[in-house]
């Protein structure tokens, strides 16, 4: 579903390369876990993914369903079922949370060739989802993300992601400035969209969120390179171990 292919990409401000030959795949079905330290390039790969205009591939390729996706903008990227949840949510200032859902729902059905919803089922799935995400449907009139507090723009993005049912969904340090319990709604939230047909995968810098999202494949990054991939005992490793011995390896 996602082949990324020695892919080199750069800050177009100054020039300075992030990703230096990543390569990484992600078949349908699969949860993939992208670790890695600080500053190693997860957060600049999610926003490469998302088409934003800050970075340039310079060399290689992103295949989406045996597609390239580098000449797509954000916004077919998204209506084509790829969904981002990044590390800090955008705040949408002036647009009710609901009137936004409700916006890209449609945008999302268009594309597919769907009519738009009827309000009464529009309603009934964002209560539904809400629901289960412990949200409450007073925050839902508020503008989307402005004044939300870290858990509940977390919450936010799995709501989005639930309505939307991506094909692909990236998520973006989604554990951080979590509290347990709204990491335990986050979690469950995510493991209710594995599907056969669905591809996911959890960017997170600890091992803590995938105890609860227990990934089907790990890749270490580092200095923007998978450096090594393995299956879930690879996290358990590098919480024990820390990063240091992987880097080291492969130094
Ligand atoms: P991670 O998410 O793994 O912590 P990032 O992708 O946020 O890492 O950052 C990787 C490196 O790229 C860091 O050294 C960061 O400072 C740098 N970087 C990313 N985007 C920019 C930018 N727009 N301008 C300057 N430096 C950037
Ligand atoms: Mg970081
Ligand atoms: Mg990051």
């Amino acid at each position: 579903m996602l082949e990324i292919k020695n892919l080199h990409a750069r800050i177009v401000d100054d020039g300075t390369e992030i990703i230096r030959g990543l390569d990484l795949t992600v078949k349908a079905g699969e949860v993939a876990a992208i670790m890695g330290p600080n500053g190693s390039g997860k957060s600049t790969l999610s926003y490469i993914l998302a088409g934003r205009e800050d970075y340039e591939v310079t060399e290689g390729d992103i295949l989406y369903n045996g597609q390239s996706i580098l000449e797509m903008d954000p916004a077919e990227r998204a209506t084509s079922g790829i969904f981002l949840a990044f590390q800090y949510p955008m705040e949408i200032p002036g647009v009710a949370t609901m009137e936004f859902l409700k916006v890209a729902m449609n945008e999302q059905r268009k594309a597919r060739g769907e009519e738009p919803l009827k309000v009464p089922e529009f309603l009934k799935r964002v209560k539904e989802a809400a629901a289960s995400l412990n949200m409450d449907m007073n925050m839902l009139k508020r503008p989307l993300n402005v004044g939300f507090s870290g858990g509940e723009k977390k919450r936010a993005e799995i709501l989005q992601m639930k309505l939307l049912e991506p094909k692909l969904c990236v998520l973006d340090e989604t554990d951080s400035g979590l509290d347990i319990d709204a990491l335990k709604i986050v979690a469950d939230g995510v493991n209710a969209l594995r599907s056969p047909e669905r591809a996911i995968v959890v960017i997170t810098h600890y091992q803590r969120l995938l105890e609860h999202i227990v990934p089907d494949s790990v890749h270490v990054l580092y200095k923007g390179q998978v450096i090594k991939s393995g299956d879930k005992s690879l996290a358990l490793d590098l919480e024990t171990n820390g990063y240091a011995g992987v880097i080291g390896q492969a130094a």
